[in-house]
């Protein structure tokens, strides 16, 4: 491994930059170099050279808060002239007429778009290998996954291509990558940015979050993306607080309550122990570690795999052969064109979710299955309500084990179901967290997961910054020998 570089930074690079140690256009040549020098990894689908070299240089006289950064988005959020395909074949060919919320938002503030990352198809997946592109790679191990389903966008920010990289969290998407491959990854709460034009997985679940290496610079990313949109009637209009200036609050008496669930079965005891030591970092700052249990966790897996894929199924019913993307040819009536496209477009996973959610929403089923999961959200939401009466912040391993090799949970959509017992909760009960570096286990990074309650951002990016400025889990990338 090599330590942290600081242009692999936004903050970093943002220096750098106005002390004219570096252009903008450089920051996107070293960019788009290292992307090609990565290529192993098949993180990167859609590579924006042109584009990235005429935000660059109207960045030179930006004044905007990310002006010159490159970045990567994850493949879902829509770019105007640039192709999305959310990792799926039905979206062949679609290049969206407009940009998404985020992607207007990040050009507005200067950042440089070099490309667009892989993921899972239509963010439906622990690993990244649902992709129509094939699997990105975790760059600490190329014979591993970067986990799922913002994989690509994980590996491009951890082996150093960009200093940051969107991605989307309906389950574990922003966190569970993080940790795999060593970096943080911020799930906002829902409806604190908006979801305008990044492609439906689960609308009641859907969150756009960061990766970067720091706390601090998803703190400077939250800032640009953040806040009320009126083309999301689910996006909060409460003002958004400064993410950026927080960051040097201390946990001087925070209390971080440690979840018993969050290290029950299943949970590697050498990433739970990974954990502990991240919290005990955070104690000898200041924080106070209390023991809490939130009796309705186990109870989260089964509910999530009720409701997203029941959200998924009506989602994904506007892919149809006639509006957007792949279309079967030749066909003799419109029925078969249906058929035919669908069948042809979309991959085995996301048909086995349509065909879950048609099914918990039928009319047969959906007071078995539909209604209670969601009476089950509601549970969960109200353990968590109640252990923030008595905590600032909850705490666990993200993931249940390292990085797991390419192959390892296809089989097995209930072993890959399970890479996410620690991360669904959160979006069910529509609360922000962050993973955060944690030691590394057997050569492999691990993350630990702070969760706050409903726009408690500045505060976990407060303590992540914290943590960061006293240890180094967070400051290495792989490669480079030693
Ligand atoms: N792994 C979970 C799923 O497949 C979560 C994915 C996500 O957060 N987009 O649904």
């Amino acid at each position: 491994m090599r330590p942290l570089g600081r242009l692999d930074t936004v903050a970093g690079a943002l220096a750098a930059l106005r002390q004219g140690e570096v252009g903008a256009s450089a920051l996107a040549e070293r960019a788009l170099a290292r992307a090609a020098e990565h290529a192993a990894l098949n993180a990167l689908v859609t590579s924006s050279p042109e584009r990235a070299f005429a935000a660059a240089s109207a960045a030179a006289g930006s004044t905007g808060a990310l002006a010159g950064i490159p970045f990567v988005h994850k493949d879902l959020f829509c770019t105007a002239g640039l192709r999305t395909t959310c990792a799926s074949k039905i979206l062949d060919g679609f290049v969206p007429p407009y940009d998404a919320t985020v992607a207007e938002r990040l050009d507005r503030a200067g950042a440089v778009l070099v490309g667009k990352a892989n993921m899972d198809e239509f963010a439906m997946g622990s690993s990244n290998e649902n992709s129509a592109f094939g699997p990105a790679r975790n760059p600490w191990d190329v014979a591993r996954v970067p986990g799922g389903s913002s994989g690509g966008s994980a590996a491009l920010v951890a082996a150093g291509v960009v200093p940051f990289a969107t991605g989307s969290d309906t389950g574990g998407s922003v966190r569970q990558p993080a940790a795999l491959c060593g970096i943080t990854g911020l799930k906002p709460t829902y409806g604190r940015v908006s979801r305008h034009g990044m492609i439906a997985y689960a609308s009641s679940l859907d969150q756009a979050g960061v990766l970067a290496h720091t706390a601090e610079d998803c703190a400077h990313v939250l800032a640009a993306i953040a806040g009320a949109d009126p083309r999301d009637a689910t996006c909060s209009a409460r003002p958004v607080d400064d993410y950026v200036g927080a960051l040097g609050a201390g946990v001087a008496g925070l209390r971080i309550g440690v979840v018993a669930q969050f290290f029950g079965d299943g949970i590697d005891p050498a990433v739970a122990a990974s954990a502990r030591e991240a919290l005990a970092a955070l104690e000898a700052a200041g924080a106070v570690l209390v023991d809490v249990s939130l009796p309705t966790l186990p109870l989260s897996i089964p509910a999530y795999y009720v409701l997203a894929p029941a959200e998924a199924s009506s989602n994904l019913a506007r892919y149809d052969g006639v509006r957007y993307g792949h279309r079967a040819e030749p066909v003799a009536d419109l029925a078969e064109l249906y058929a035919r496209s669908r069948a042809e477009g979309f991959g085995t996973e996301v048909k086995r979710r349509i065909l879950a959610g048609t099914y918990v929403l039928s009319a047969g089923y959906y007071d078995a299955y539909y209604r209670r999961a969601q009476r089950v959200r509601r549970l969960i939401a109200d353990d968590f309500a109640r252990a923030f009466e008595s905590v600032d912040l909850l705490a666990g391993p993200t993931t249940p084990g390292t990085a797991f090799r390419l192959g390892e949970k296809t089989d097995d959509p209930l072993a890959m179901y399970a890479a996410d017992v620690n991360t669904v909760a959160v979006n069910l009960a529509g609360l922000p967290a962050v993973s955060l570096p944690a030691p590394h286990v057997g050569g492999l990074p691990t993350g630990l997961q702070l969760i706050g309650p409903a726009f408690g951002e500045a505060r976990l990016l407060a303590t992540g910054h914290a943590l960061q400025q006293r240890t180094d889990w967070h400051a290495v990338l792989p490669g480079g020998g030693a």
